[in-house]
C-alpha cells in the first residue's frame, strides 16, 4: 500500500454477513457497505453495495439492468447547454491535459462518449480526429449530430488514445471491455479511466446521498487501490495519476449538500436538465450549498480523496 492510499479516506464497513455473495472476481468475502435508493426514483427499491477488501472493488446489489441507458432526460436543456458553455469549456480543457501529454500516434477514441461533447471539444482544438462509441440511443443521436465519426473497431485505429470518461463503473465485468480495447492501441498509445471514487471524501461523508454513487446506473465501485488493480491485471502500467476532475468536485459536492438539505434527491440536477420546478425548490438552498461546497471541493484536492479517480495507462509490452 503506498502513501496515497494511506493518506485516502476509505469505505468504512458497517457490517459482515455471511449470507453475503462472494466477490465475484476474486471469490473471497464481502462486507456490506451501504444501502441506497435510485435518485431517479427516490419511491423505488433499494440497492446495496458490498464491497470486497482484497480487490477494493464494491458491487451494486441487485445488480442494475445491462440495458439500463441514459435517455434524452440525462443531458442538458439547449437553454442550460448555452448558459454552461464557458464551464463546460473548461471542464473540456482539464480533460485534455493528460491526453495531450501522453498520446502516441493515430486517432483518438471516446468511448462511452455521450453526447460527444469531449470528442467534438478535441476535434475543435486540437488536430487529432477523435472518433466516438455511445451506446444509448439518445446519446449517439446528439453525438452522430455533431459531425462526429462512429468508430468501428475492426476497420478503425490503432488508436493513440483511448478514453473512457465514467464508463467503467456502468459495466458488470469492466476487464471485459479493457481487454477488448487494449489490442486497438498503438504500440505508444495510452487509455484513460475515469470513475467514482469510492473513497473520496465526498463518498465517506455523504455515504447514500452522495451524488455520484448513482445506483443502480453505477454496478461497480472502485477505491484507487482497486482501479489500479484492475488496470494492472488488464495488462496496463500506470503512467499518471490526477488529483481531481473539475467538474465531479463541484457538481459532487454541492448536490450531495443539497440532497442532505432537500427532501427529493438531485433537484439541482433535475433542474439543469430543464426541470424548472426542481430548479425553483432549489434556488433558496443554493448560496449556503455553494460556500459549504467550495469547502469540500478544497478538501478533495488532497491525493486520492478526489471525487473522481482518474489514470493514465499505457499496455504493458
Ligand atoms: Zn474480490
Amino acid at each position: 500500500m503506498d502513501v496515497v492510499e494511506r493518506r485516502a479516506p476509505r469505505p468504512a464497513p458497517r457490517q459482515t454477513s455471511p449470507s453475503l455473495p462472494p466477490c465475484p472476481t476474486c471469490g473471497q468475502a464481502t462486507v456490506f457497505l451501504l444501502e441506497a435508493q435510485d435518485p431517479c426514483a427516490p419511491d423505488g427499491p433499494r440497492y446495496q453495495v458490498h464491497w470486497c477488501p482484497p480487490c477494493a472493488q464494491g458491487y451494486t446489489r441487485p445488480a442494475g439492468d445491462p440495458a439500463a441507458s441514459y435517455g434524452d432526460a440525462f443531458y442538458l436543456s439547449p437553454r442550460a447547454e448555452t448558459l454552461l458553455a464557458p464551464l463546460y469549456r473548461l471542464f473540456h480543457g482539464h480533460r485534455l491535459g493528460p491526453l495531450l501529454r501522453h498520446a502516441g500516434s493515430g486517432p483518438w477514441l471516446d468511448w462511452g462518449a455521450g453526447n460527444g461533447a469531449f470528442a467534438a471539444y478535441v476535434e475543435r482544438r486540437t488536430d487529432r480526429r477523435c472518433l466516438f462509441h455511445e451506446p444509448s440511443t439518445a446519446g449517439r443521436r446528439l453525438a452522430l449530430a455533431r459531425q462526429l465519426l462512429e468508430v468501428d473497431l475492426e476497420r478503425d485505429g490503432p488508436f493513440g488514445a483511448i478514453s473512457l470518461w465514467h464508463v467503467l463503473e456502468h459495466l458488470e465485468r469492466p476487464r471485459d471491455l479493457l481487454d477488448r480495447l487494449r489490442s486497438h492501441l498503438a504500440p505508444d498509445g495510452v487509455l484513460v479511466v475515469s470513475v467514482p471514487n469510492l473513497a473520496s471524501l465526498q463518498a465517506v461523508l455523504f455515504g447514500s446521498r452522495w451524488f455520484h454513487l448513482d445506483v443502480p446506473r453505477h454496478r461497480r465501485h472502485f477505491s484507487p487501490r482497486g482501479l489500479r488493480g484492475l488496470l494492472v491485471e488488464a495488462g496496463f502500467a500506470v503512467v499518471e495519476e490526477l488529483p481531481a476532475l473539475l467538474e465531479y468536485e463541484g457538481s459532487g459536492s454541492l448536490q450531495s449538500l443539497l440532497n442532505l438539505l432537500q427532501r427529493r434527491p438531485n433537484e439541482l440536477y433535475r433542474g439543469l436538465k430543464g426541470d424548472v420546478a426542481a430548479l425553483r425548490r432549489s434556488v433558496g438552498y443554493l448560496l449556503p450549498a455553494s460556500i459549504a461546497a467550495a469547502l469540500l471541493t478544497a478538501g478533495g484536492s488532497f491525493p486520492g480523496a478526489g471525487a473522481a479517480l482518474t489514470m493514465v495507462a499505457r499496455p504493458r509490452v
